[in-house]
């Protein structure tokens, strides 16, 4: 089990100081910000980290590999307990839809969980 950090601006920078691979810059010329996923290992990207957005902060599973990180590993993903198919209700009331692959680390997992299999 990898550790937990919470997804905000203060322990990312506190854990990666922004530096590469964590941080890159996207096809469209914009940094984004990419952390990994403590249940399946897969990279995550950071949504709302340094833009501000409605909501808090949260990880979105990559769905490929991202440069200089793990190697995107789609089985482990299929098992991955953090990947879910749910509409998450916003504070507004109004509902925002959310892939599949939304993570939400900033609610850690408990102690003592521990994967099913050992990949
Ligand atoms: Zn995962």
């Amino acid at each position: 089990m990898a550790p937990n950090y919470d997804i905000d601006y203060d322990s990312f920078n506190r854990e990666t100081q922004f530096k590469y691979p964590f941080e890159q810059i996207s096809a469209r010329n914009e940094p984004v910000q990419y952390a990994i996923c403590p249940a399946c290992l897969n990279p995550i990207q950071l949504i709302g980290l340094v833009k501000r957005s409605k909501c808090k902060p949260y990880g979105k599973h990559a769905g490929k590999t991202v440069n200089d990180l793990p190697a995107w590993n789609q089985y482990r993903y299929e098992y991955c307990p953090f990947a879910t198919n749910k509409r998450a209700i916003t504070d507004d009331a109004s509902d925002l839809i959310i892939d599949d692959s939304v993570i939400e680390l900033y609610r850690r997992c408990s102690a003592t969980y521990t994967p099913s299999a050992e990949l």
